[in-house]
């Protein structure tokens, strides 16, 4: 039995622990100074004026919609090759999620399909950057504004990505990034939303925390206030534990991408013209997040692929089964095989493989020799 190639292992560093004993040492544990700190360096890295710091990218996107008047009765267009937060998210804001298919050779939402989807009720977008590549937001931007429509950008995968010379969130009125576990950048459970607009974030900033006008730490700052809650709003705040584990991954976040990026050309060389292993498309004139490799696979090898691998001792994941063919939205909106037949095909052929900067050349260089004993052994061997 070979050494076990895990399928992910975190950045958390020396000074990261550091900070955090230091929070856990000190007076105030929720949402202040380090939250703040967070905020101010996660908006100078998106280069976006205003950062809200959440629970969950789930949070996010629940809390973008709302804040852009989502509500009951409306729809919002996303993709089905995403995992289930993204539509979820619209179902949590009382809305109805309307899928449309994706590229074959991205995976992402296809921009041309948006239009035929829209109707009187359709209110926003949400484009997700798959494994970290953009989406088309130029031509995405261009649908929302002669359609009226709010464009949520999911980029939980793609901190770091830029397309076109476009940066994530930039055309988007809020983008949404995750600092779960096995993130880019990561802290256990964790969110933000990035916004140019200042009323939405002061709002965002209310709904984070019941819809409360005040926050504990304006009451522990400033001589104790009444506080009001003039909406509705959920219990979405970041504390400042987690945000002390963000704050200085940030300064690094730019070496651990490099870090993959080398990692990743070293599989699409080990890998492309292999004999029944297909790589997606990595666009000119942008920079790949390089959150998650993936490979594609016949569909009817994929399972028995899963557990060949794992059996070798490598980490695997699949990113993602579809959306609508879920047991939830099967029952609920009716979906089933053959509505977004590009999704589908994806769905039945990837495999995930582990991409993190721990993971060493060796590893990669081990990996690959896995997939091809895997996928060049004939069946029945
Ligand atoms: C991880 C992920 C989410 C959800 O993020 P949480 O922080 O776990 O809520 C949403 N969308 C995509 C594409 C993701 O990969």
């Amino acid at each position: 039995m070979t050494k076990k190639i895990e399928f992910f292992r975190h950045n958390i560093d020396e000074r990261d622990i550091a900070r955090v004993k230091d929070v856990l040492t000190s007076l105030f544990l929720t949402t202040g100074s380090e939250v703040a700190e967070f905020e101010r360096k996660f908006s100078e890295y998106t280069g976006l004026g205003q950062t809200v710091g959440l629970t969950s990218c789930t949070a996010a996107l629940h809390l973008s919609l709302l804040a852009f008047g989502v509500g009951r009765g409306d729809e919002v267009i996303t993709t089905p090759m995403s995992f289930c937060a993204t539509s979820n998210s619209v179902i949590h804001a009382g809305a109805k999620p309307v899928f449309v298919d994706v590229e074959p050779e991205t995976g992402n939402l296809d921009a041309a399909l948006i239009e035929k989807a829209v109707t009187p009720r359709t209110k926003a977008i949400i484009p997700v950057h798959l494994y970290g590549q953009m989406c088309d937001m130029k031509r995405i931007r261009e649908i929302a504004d002669r359609r009226g429509l709010a464009v949520i950008e999911d980029a939980a995968h793609a901190v770091e990505a830029e397309r076109d010379g476009v940066r994530v969130g930039q055309l988007g009125d809020a983008a949404c990034y995750s600092f779960y576990a096995t993130k880019n950048i990561a802290s256990g459970e964790g969110g933000a939303v990035c916004t140019n607009n200042a009323d939405a974030a002061e709002l965002l900033r209310m709904l984070r925390m019941h819809g409360i006008d005040k926050s504990a730490i304006d009451r522990y700052t400033r001589r104790y206030q009444h506080w009001d809650m003039p909406v509705l709003g959920w219990k979405y705040n970041m504390d400042n534990i987690h945000a002390a584990l963000l704050v200085d991954q940030l300064d690094r976040i730019d070496g651990l991408w490099e870090r993959r990026d080398l990692l990743w050309e070293m599989y699409e060389e080990g890998l492309s013209g292999m004999k029944d292993v297909e790589l997606l498309k990595t666009l000119p004139q942008s920079r790949h997040a390089r959150h998650l490799f993936t490979i594609l696979v016949p569909p009817g090898r994929r399972d028995a692929a899963l557990s060949a691998l794992q059996e070798k001792g490598v980490g695997v994941a699949v990113n993602y089964r579809p959306i609508h063919l879920l047991a939830y939205y099967r029952r609920e909106f009716g979906f089933s095989e053959g509505d977004f037949p590009r999704a589908e095909e994806i769905g039945s052929r990837t495999i995930s493989l582990p991409l993190y900067p721990k993971l060493g050349e060796d590893e990669v260089r081990a990996v690959v020799g896995a997939v091809r004993d895997v996928m060049t052994a004939r069946s029945g061997d």
